[in-house]
């Protein structure tokens, strides 16, 4: 009986522990409901720690079935990953072509060629975007979401992105080397992370990297050129404060800030790689020659989730992706195809359930493009950004993966990638703690216009 009512104190203490954990990385993080439930909890768990010891043993019977159930639940939820068969992801087929996506379609003038030309090719998306042409539009000052001073920032961070265009392409020198592609690709991983990137991978290029024909500014129309046979790729994270206040204006800020963080990262690696005699070419924000959270993913940086965008391991959906081309030898790796994102997903949900448009799928993956995937309603989500002014990121600020990165949250994300059986009870934990439907957190004061 001894090490009955040892057992149960030991795992109330456990318990009381991690809850701590919880109450005190709430309170960092200002999440003052999840907080509050924590604290009771502490309370709930120390009563299970005092508990063996003010019951006698006419209540052995109730120690033993609660220690029972506590070795039986940790069993089933900690059974790793290798004892579950997961199936081989299919790869993608086909290309697509960049002019059919919302940024370039935003782009056309009616009455130009550009706006006939793709009409007759898609008469379907006349209709559709003739309503998001009557909203105010992203940055608006009619927009729901209008703030001056971040509505102000983000155009001037996008000018400046905009100003690295001249960058990203350039002649190769002549130079000659003697440097192995291990040396190669040890550096520029160094130096992206001395930079800020988080994460980076190379992978070889395959076709659907590509897009078929460009959309946007001079390489309207043109079909796209695969000049080079591999690809770097990394992530920069976006600032989970700014995050979790979107749609407010703190998200496409936030967007803005990170996409110039990603445009100078790539910029600079394919300036060095031009520099040492190779060509290479920079993909940052609105010049973007190929699909890059597909590039990312096969990179090894992650997996696409069902709102379609690279979840990776450290923050979850929270990044920017900046690619570089090249033909650099590099160490290549070959993907690795990781479920447990996949698996998680399908338990989730919660992106699909605070979308304010309606515009994440709530069932599983449909073969689009010739792979099974999830896709969003793109359409549904760029007229509700219209309306709002901002680029929305509701689904990226309540997915359970964003989180910061913490002990807990670290620890939660690890497991949810190595326990299969752990995810559902971490869907439901971080339901009851944040809320299965959450509502925006307030925009960090500095933002605020009113005092
Ligand atoms: S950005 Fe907003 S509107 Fe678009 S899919 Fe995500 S939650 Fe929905
Ligand atoms: S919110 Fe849930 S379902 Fe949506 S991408 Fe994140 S983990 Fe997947």
């Amino acid at each position: 009986m001894p090490h009955f009512k040892l057992f149960m104190t030991l795992t109330g203490a456990a318990l009381a522990a991690l809850m701590v954990l919880m109450f005190i990385t709430s309170l960092f993080e200002k999440r003052n409901n999840a907080a509050v439930k924590a604290a009771i909890l502490i309370l709930v768990c120390g009563a299970i720690t005092m508990l063996p010891y003010l019951l006698d043993d006419t209540y052995k019977g109730l120690i033993i079935a609660f220690d029972s159930m506590v070795i039986l639940a940790g069993l089933y939820l900690f059974i790793p990953s290798s004892f579950f068969k997961t199936d081989n992801e299919p790869i993608a087929s086909g290309q697509i072509d960049e002019r059919t996506i919302m940024f370039s379609r935003n782009e056309l003038k009616p009455n130009t060629q550009h706006y006939q030309q793709y009409y007759q090719m898609h008469p379907e998306h006349l209709e559709n975007d003739e309503q998001f042409r009557q909203l105010p539009g992203l940055l608006s000052p009619q927009a729901t979401f209008y703030n001056p001073l971040s509505f102000r920032a983000t155009d001037a961070l996008f000018h400046i992105v905009d100003g690295l265009h001249q960058y990203v392409e350039g002649q190769a020198k002549d130079t000659s080397h003697s440097v192995t592609p291990d040396k190669y690709g040890q550096f520029i991983k160094q130096w992206a992370r001395k930079s800020g990137a988080v994460s980076i991978g190379f992978t070889s290029l395959k076709d659907y990297h590509w897009y078929s024909v460009g959309g946007r500014g001079e390489r309207y129309g043109k079909k796209i050129d695969k000049q080079h046979h591999t690809a770097i790729a990394f992530t920069v994270e976006m600032d989970h404060e700014m995050v979790a206040a979107s749609p407010r204006s703190s998200i496409i800020m936030e967007s803005a800030n990170q996409y110039l963080q990603a445009g100078i990262i790539a910029t600079q690696i394919a300036m060095f790689i031009r520099n040492c005699g190779f060509n290479a070419r920079a993909h940052i924000d609105g010049n973007y020659q190929v699909v890059a959270p597909l590039v990312a993913r096969d990179a090894n940086l992650g997996e696409i989730g069902r709102m379609g965008l690279l979840m990776t391991p450290e923050h979850g959906p929270r990044v920017r992706i900046g690619v570089i081309t090249t033909d650099m030898p590099l160490p290549v790796e070959n993907r690795k195809y990781d479920s447990s994102y996949e698996d998680f997903c399908n338990k989730c949900l919660k992106c699909a359930i605070n979308c304010p448009a309606s515009a994440i799928s709530d069932i599983n993956k449909d073969i689009i493009n010739g792979v099974e995937r999830w896709q969003i309603n793109s359409e549904k989500c760029f007229k509700y950004w219209c309306s709002a002014g901002t680029d929305c990121g509701r689904c990226m600020s309540t997915c359970p993966y964003s989180h910061p990165s913490n002990i807990l949250h670290n620890m939660v994300r690890w497991s949810i990638r190595h326990f299969p059986n752990f995810r559902y009870w971490a869907v439901q934990m971080d339901d009851f703690f944040y809320g299965r439907k959450s509502t925006p957190a307030k925009l960090p004061k500095w933002l605020q216009t009113s005092n």
